[in-house]
């Protein structure tokens, strides 16, 4: 005679995994779920295949083993409707679902200290936040130490609300993601995205490349002259590689050659056709670029009017060493 206790499956035999290890979980009609199978029951959600009801939390499983709502499971769990909106959902933190957690946590971050209430130009970005497909991946992103940096910067007026913002910011990546998001709120307004690069490109040239003397000329001339020209094309649709390419060469020459007339101790306004014509036979091709910078000179009497610019050279392939 065997005893009968014995034959009593564990008391921890998980009905879905068969494991027997884990003892923290649910007792559903089907017996025993482990914490693991539960997580992962409570975070289906569609159309349920016996009842056709739509966008049900489906935790249970049919006779055919396919994912049913609560209903038809017969699961009787209080704790899966959350307290506040009444909608099913593992419960994410007091009784409350993940989406109503993440409206909580957007609206404290939203709010300005001493504030009562969200900042205004925040409002769209608290509804696309709390209204997206997954509000659990929402609050994990929202420990990012960046994101909240720039999202309370900004709740407390630290930052603006620019595009300057975020193309300054320390963690790029996030930065952009970010301002995206902004963008698609409508509480940026859209931008070009390589007018954008060429602009964070001409900033930091600006400020970091040694310009030896006229400064104020390259600067104008980069500013005028290029991104003024960009600027505008960009409005009309957006820019291709190919502008932004010629336009940094022709500022990166045009720095090399007002440097260069530096290091022979002359001065832009007195530079000569013999000097011109030295920088240009002695430097690598892309010198010849640098015509542009020269008519916008003499237009703008920064330079001679007598000089004669020299034609762009045709591509020569630098291989061509033969003699
Ligand atoms: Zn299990
Ligand atoms: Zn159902
Ligand atoms: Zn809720």
């Amino acid at each position: 005679m065997t005893d009968p206790i014995e034959q009593r499956p564990p008391r921890y035999l998980c009905a879905r995994c068969a494991d027997t290890t884990q003892h923290r979980g649910v007792r559903w009609p089907e017996g025993f779920v482990c914490r693991r199978c539960y997580q992962k029951a409570t975070r289906q959600r569609g159309l349920c295949p016996d009842c056709n009801r739509p966008n049900r939390l489906l935790p249970g499983l049919s006779d055919h083993a396919e994912p049913v709502c609560t209903d038809c499971a017969g699961i009787d769990d209080p704790r899966l409707t959350c307290t506040r909106c009444g909608d099913q959902d593992e419960p994410h933190r007091r009784g409350l679902c993940a989406r109503c957690c993440l409206t909580d946590d957007l609206t404290a971050l939203f709010t300005p200290p001493g504030a009562n209430d969200v900042t205004t130009e925040l409002l769209p970005l608290l509804d696309a936040l709390t209204g997206q497909e997954n509000p659990r991946s929402a609050i994990i992103w929202l420990r990012n130490p960046d994101v909240l940096d720039l999202l309370t910067g900004i709740t407390e007026r630290r930052y603006p609300i620019t595009h300057a913002t975020f193309t300054d910011h320390a963690a790029p990546r996030t930065a952009r993601h970010l301002r995206d998001l902004f963008v698609s709120c409508g509480i940026l307004p859209a931008y070009d995205r390589n007018l954008d690069r060429f602009t964070s490109w001409l900033n930091t040239t600006l400020t970091t490349t040694e310009i030896t003397q006229n400064s104020d000329v390259i600067t104008g001339f980069a500013t005028w002259n290029h991104l003024r020209k960009l600027r505008a094309r960009a409005e009309d649709r957006p820019l291709p590689e190919g502008p932004i390419r010629n336009a940094k060469q022709e500022i990166t020459v045009a720095i090399d050659f007002v440097n260069w007339l530096y290091s022979h101790n002359t001065a832009l306004a007195d530079a000569t056709q013999a000097e011109i014509d030295t920088w240009i036979a002695t430097g690598p091709t892309t010198r010849s670029t640098a015509m542009m910078f020269f008519k916008w000179c003499t237009r703008h009497q920064h330079m001679r009017p007598d000089l004669n610019l020299p034609r762009r050279r045709p591509r020569q392939r630098d291989c061509c060493t033969d003699r």
